[in-house]
C-alpha cells in the first residue's frame, strides 16, 4: 500500500483547523450533501457516515427522474428510458469498480450485504472433511457471525468446531498480521475460508488485506473481504490482491440510503468457471439472450452471473448519484485527505492529555480509516446522548465505546476540531 504525503503535526488551534479547511481541495464536496440539522437550524457535527452516509443532493434528482419516465413510460422505460433500466447495473458497474480496486465486470451492484455473502459463500466456502474451517475475526459484525455460522451448520459441521476466531494478544485490542500469518502457516490446511472484513466495524482495524491475502493463498485456502466499513473509505486493489471474492453495503461510506443496494466482487480467474456452484437467477444470465428463456442456465461472465433479480431501479438511482460523486472526487484523494483529518482527530484527543478515554483503532494509519473507536471510562452511552444534545452524533457500541469517523467528502476540519472539543468538555 503506498502511503500518501501525511502532515502529522498540526497547528491545534481552531484557525488551524480553519487553514486545513482552506487548504483542503475537496472542501466543495461537502456542498454535494444534505446534513440533518439541530432544532436550531445547525448542521449537525455528524460523525457517523461510518452507519449511514448522508444523502447526496443530487439524490433526489436521480429518483425523480426514474419515477418520471416510470410514469410516462410504464413497461417501455425498460429500454426507452433515459436510462435505461435493463442495463442499469452495467451503467454503473465502471464507476463501483473503480472504488474498489476491480475490473468493471468482477463487480455488480445488487442486493444486499448478507444476502450477498450468503451467495458468495454458497460458491466459495467448499467445505471437505479435511479441509472445512472458517477463519473469522474477533468480534465480526453479527449479521456476519450469522451466516457464517450457519453456512458451516448447512453443510452439515459444527461451527463450534469449524470456526476459528483470531485473538488479539493478551492486553491489545487488534490482530497483528504477523500473527494472521502464523496462523495461517500452522493451521492453513484444514482451513477453506479465511473470511474476514475490510475494517472490523467494532475496533476500526484495517486488516491487511494484500498480506493476509498472499498468506492464506499460500496455505491453500480461499479468501473472502467483508467490505462494509471498508467500501469508499480505504484504497482497494481487490483485484491486483488476488482476493478472491468481497462483498459490501452501500449505505455507510457510500452514501447510497438506508437499505441500499449492495456489491460484491468476484475475481476475474473466477470469471468462467463453471464448476462453482452457485444458487442462481434469471438475471445471471446473458442479458442478450435472456428473454429466450432457456430452461437451462448459463451464468453470464464475472460478477453479473451471481445476480439473481431484475434491477432495483430505485435504489440504483441513489448509489449512482453517489458512485459519480466518489468518480469525481477519486479514491486517491479521498484517502489522503482521510488519513489528514482522521491524523487530525488523533492528535487532538492525544492533545487533551485525558486518561477518560483511550483510542483502541491501531495507531498505525496504514492499519485503519476513517474511523476512530474511543474506550470511554465512564458512562458512554450517557456522553453519546450528552453530545447528541449539545449537536454532534456520534455511535456508542456497547459496553464502552464511542466510534468517530470524520469522512473525507462532506467532514470539514473545523467540524473535527468542535467535536474533539466538546468530547473533551463533556467526558468530565
Ligand atoms: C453494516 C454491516 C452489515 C449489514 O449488512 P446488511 O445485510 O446490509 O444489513 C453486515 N456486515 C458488516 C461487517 C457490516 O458492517
Amino acid at each position: 500500500m503506498s502511503t500518501p504525503a501525511l502532515s502529522t503535526e498540526y497547528d491545534l488551534t481552531r484557525t488551524g483547523a480553519i487553514e486545513l479547511d482552506t487548504l483542503d481541495p475537496l472542501a466543495a464536496y461537502r456542498a454535494a450533501f444534505h446534513f440533518p440539522r439541530t432544532a436550531a437550524g445547525e448542521p449537525y457535527l455528524y460523525f457517523t457516515g461510518n452507519s449511514l452516509g448522508l444523502r447526496p443532493v443530487r439524490a433526489v434528482a436521480a429518483v425523480e427522474q426514474e419515477l418520471e419516465d416510470w410514469g410516462a413510460l410504464g413497461v417501455e422505460g425498460h429500454f426507452e428510458a433515459r436510462a435505461p433500466w435493463y442495463s442499469y447495473q452495467e451503467q454503473v458497474q465502471g464507476l463501483l469498480a473503480d472504488v474498489v480496486g476491480a475490473l468493471p465486470h468482477e463487480v455488480a451492484a445488487m442486493n444486499t450485504l448478507t444476502t450477498n455473502l450468503h451467495l458468495l459463500m454458497v460458491s466459495f466456502y467448499r467445505p471437505r472433511p479435511e479441509r472445512y474451517r472458517i477463519l473469522v475475526e474477533p468480534r465480526a459484525f453479527p449479521s456476519d457471525q450469522y451466516a457464517v455460522a450457519s453456512q458451516v451448520r448447512w453443510h452439515g459441521y459444527d461451527p463450534a468446531e469449524a470456526i476459528i476466531e483470531l485473538r488479539p494478544r493478551e492486553g491489545e485490542d487488534t490482530i497483528r498480521t504477523e500473527d494472521i500469518e502464523q496462523l495461517l502457516e500452522e493451521q492453513g490446511e484444514q482451513i477453506a475460508l479465511v473470511m474476514l472484513g475490510g475494517v472490523n466495524f467494532y475496533t476500526g482495524q484495517a486488516f491487511e488485506m494484500e498480506r493476509v491475502t498472499s498468506a492464506a493463498h499460500r496455505a491453500g485456502c480461499i479468501v473472502g473481504f467483508d467490505l462494509a466499513h471498508a467500501a469508499g473509505n480505504l484504497m482497494l486493489r481487490l483485484h491486483d490482491w488476488n482476493v478472491d471474492f468481497a462483498c459490501w453495503c452501500s449505505y455507510k461510506y457510500l452514501n447510497s440510503g438506508p437499505g441500499g443496494v449492495g456489491g460484491l466482487f468476484v475475481h476475474d480467474r473466477h470469471a468462467d468457471d463453471p464448476s462453482l456452484p452457485r444458487f442462481s437467477g434469471w438475471w445471471g444470465v446473458d442479458p442478450e439472450t435472456r428473454f429466450a428463456m432457456n430452461p437451462r442456465f448459463v451464468p453470464q461472465r464475472g460478477a453479473m452471473g451471481w445476480a439473481l433479480s431484475n434491477e432495483q431501479v430505485l435504489p440504483l438511482a441513489v448509489h449512482r448519484a453517489s458512485l459519480e460523486l466518489f468518480a469525481s472526487a477519486t479514491m486517491e484523494r479521498l484517502r489522503a485527505k482521510s488519513l489528514q483529518l482522521t491524523g487530525y482527530l488523533e492528535a487532538l484527543l492525544g492533545s487533551m492529555g485525558s486518561d477518560r478515554f483511550t483510542i483502541i483503532t491501531p495507531r498505525d494509519p496504514m492499519q485503519r480509516g476513517c474511523q476512530l473507536s474511543i474506550r470511554i471510562k465512564g458512562d458512554a452511552r450517557e456522553l453519546a446522548g450528552a453530545l447528541k444534545e449539545r449537536g454532534a452524533i456520534v455511535d456508542f457500541r456497547t459496553p464502552d465505546v464511542l466510534r468517530l469517523a470524520p469522512v473525507p467528502l462532506y467532514s470539514t476540519f473545523e467540524e473535527v476540531w468542535k467535536g474533539a472539543r466538546l468530547l473533551d468538555e463533556l467526558a468530565g
